[in-house]
C-alpha cells in the first residue's frame, strides 16, 4: 500500500455494517504525501473544482467487509482548491458545490484566521518554555535549589521538573502543556 492522505470527516459517520462511528478515511485522490485535511483546508493543485467520490473503511469490521466494502462512498466537494464538505450523498455533495459563495468563503476564512491565532499561540508558548528549559539544564544544582526556594517556584524554572523525569516524547508533551497553561513564561 503506498502512501495517502487521511480526511477528517466534520462529523462521523456510522459505518453502514457495524454501526461503529468513522471518524476520518484515506484517500489518494490528492499528492499522497500523508497529510492529514479537514474541511477548508486547500487540497493540493492537482485537482481544483468538482466530486470526487471515495470509499470509507471501518477499522471495527474492515475484515468481514472484505467482499463489499466499496458499498459505503463519501463525496468530496472541492471549490478552487478548498476542501469544502464532506457528504454521504452525491446529489447533497453536488448542490453543496453549485450553492458554494462568498459567505461560505469568509466563514472558511475566519476558521482559518482563528485556527492560525491558536497555533501562533502555541507555538510562542512552547517556545518560551523550551528556552526556559534550555536555562534550567545550564543551571548548576545550587541555583536549582534557589530556584526551588522562590516563592514564585511553580511558575518558575523547578515548575517543568517533573517534565524531565519522561522519556523525550512525553517530555516535550508535558512541555507544551506547561507552555499552553502559560507556566515557565513568566520571568522573559
Ligand atoms: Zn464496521
Amino acid at each position: 500500500m503506498g502512501m495517502f492522505d487521511t480526511v477528517i470527516l466534520p462529523e462521523p459517520i456510522p459505518c453502514a455494517t457495524c454501526g461503529e462511528a468513522i471518524e476520518s478515511f484515506q484517500t489518494k485522490h490528492f499528492e499522497k504525501l500523508l497529510q492529514q485535511l479537514q474541511v477548508g483546508d486547500v487540497v493540493t493543485e492537482k485537482f481544483i473544482s468538482g466530486v470526487l467520490e471515495n470509499h470509507l473503511f471501518c477499522d471495527a469490521c474492515y475484515e468481514a467487509k472484505r467482499d463489499e466494502r466499496e458499498t459505503q462512498k463519501v463525496y468530496l466537494v472541492i471549490y478552487h482548491r478548498i476542501l469544502v464538505g464532506v457528504y454521504t450523498d452525491i446529489e447533497v455533495a453536488h448542490q453543496k458545490f453549485k450553492a458554494f459563495d462568498k459567505l461560505d468563503l469568509l466563514d472558511f476564512y475566519q476558521n482559518l484566521y482563528d485556527r492560525m491565532q491558536q497555533w501562533r499561540r502555541k507555538y510562542r508558548n512552547f517556545h518560551h518554555i523550551i528556552s526556559k528549559y534550555k536555562e534550567y539544564l545550564a543551571m548548576s544544582e545550587a541555583e536549582r535549589q534557589k530556584d526551588r526556594a522562590s516563592p514564585f517556584a511553580k511558575l518558575h524554572l523547578s515548575g517543568i521538573e517533573d517534565c524531565l523525569a519522561k522519556d523525550i516524547v512525553e517530555a516535550l508533551a508535558c512541555l507544551l502543556e506547561k507552555g499552553e497553561k502559560g507556566e515557565g513564561t513568566f520571568f522573559l
